[in-house]
């Protein structure tokens, strides 16, 4: 029987277990199946506070790691399959085993959706992003495209025209669910030119480990033709990873984590941290927050229960 169980290994799992270790929790770290997160698949990272000349985003998330098992948590392989939160102990199935926890920290993040074209694929962190605030920066004066037409792929538009020589905006169909203000914003954007009823085909180069092209296809005319850009931001969404809690938690329409204040969810002693239950600013300082916050709450709970 474990006082904390964390699962995720990204920046709000890893603070969480820092937090929780330093309280002498014991905590559990479940790593899940991109084990560092998102920011294990970032570049540099800038604007984490602290770190004034930058820092790699897989290094900064194995140095919380390093710091957490410092204090003694300790991380398993694996991801959990199946979870059981109706009664306290809450069980969790790992692979092929059970563990019990009094407290649950869910941290399990939301994954990018991606186009899922091979080349594409290889040539993440490699100028294909899902993260323009995290990447942008490195396409000063650069030729990119956005994919998406959803509020992200807007504000990944505008933002990116801070840098950018031209942005390309590229949606598959001509009617876009991103909301008018955001939509007006980027279509008065002289750096944004929109290519509707389109998609990327192919990424190249993925000989050269870099973006150099990409083919596009207009689903209408079913013409096909190539674009040079260095940089693709693919903005069509993300999928939080709550699966094994559906039915459970309190889910929005997405299925993200309902906060029900604070870190808490509807369940008392499951608590939320970072992309899973945060749609919005979705930033790696934010997910540290988050985890600090889950952290603090599973710690006094345990305590005004007498653990
Ligand atoms: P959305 O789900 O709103 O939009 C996803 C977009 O990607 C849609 O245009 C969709 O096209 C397209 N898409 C999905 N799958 C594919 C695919 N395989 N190939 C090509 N295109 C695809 O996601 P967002 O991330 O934009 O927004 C998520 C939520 O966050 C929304 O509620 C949004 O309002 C909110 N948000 C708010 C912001 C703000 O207010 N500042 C900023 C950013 C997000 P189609 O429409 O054809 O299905």
């Amino acid at each position: 029987m474990h006082n904390v169980v964390i699962i995720g290994s990204g920046c709000a799992g890893n603070t969480a277990a820092v937090y929780t270790a330093r309280a002498s929790l014991n905590p559990i770290v479940i790593k899940g199946h991109e084990a560092g997160g998102q920011l294990s698949i970032t570049s540099e990272v800038e604007n984490f506070p602290g770190f004034p000349t930058g820092i790699m985003g897989p290094e900064l998330v194995e140095n919380i790691k390093t710091q957490a098992e410092r204090f003694g948590a300790k991380y398993l392989d694996g991801s959990v399959t199946e979870a059981d939160l109706s009664k306290n102990p809450f069980r969790l199935r790992v692979e092929d085993e059970w563990i019990e926890t009094r407290t649950l920290i869910i941290a399990s993040g939301a994954s990018a959706r991606w186009l899922n074209l091979p080349s594409e694929q290889k040539l993440i962190g490699h100028g294909v992003s899902s993260c323009a605030t995290c990447d942008g920066f490195f396409y000063r004066d650069k030729e990119v495209m956005v994919i998406g037409g959803g509020d992200t792929a807007m504000e990944e538009a505008n933002f990116l025209t801070r840098f950018g020589k031209r942005v390309a905006l590229v949606h598959r169909t001509d009617t876009f669910r991103a909301s008018k203000i955001m939509y007006d914003r980027a279509k008065a954007n002289p750096k944004i030119e929109f290519i509707v009823n389109s998609g990327v085909q192919e990424v190249f180069d993925v000989e050269k480990n870099t973006v150099t092209a990409v083919r596009l296809k207009n689903y209408v005319t079913g013409e096909t033709t190539m674009r040079d850009v260095d940089g693709l931001f693919v903005a069509i969404g993300h999928i939080p990873n709550t699966k094994p809690f559906v039915g459970q938690l309190d889910l929005d329409h997405d299925g993200y984590i309902i906060s029900h204040g604070g870190a808490r969810t509807n369940i008392p002693g499951v608590f939320h941290a970072g992309d899973v239950q945060d749609r919005v600013y979705r930033q790696a300082i934010t997910a540290a927050g988050a985890g600090c916050m889950a952290a603090i709450e599973a710690e006094r709970l345990l305590e005004a229960e007498g653990h």
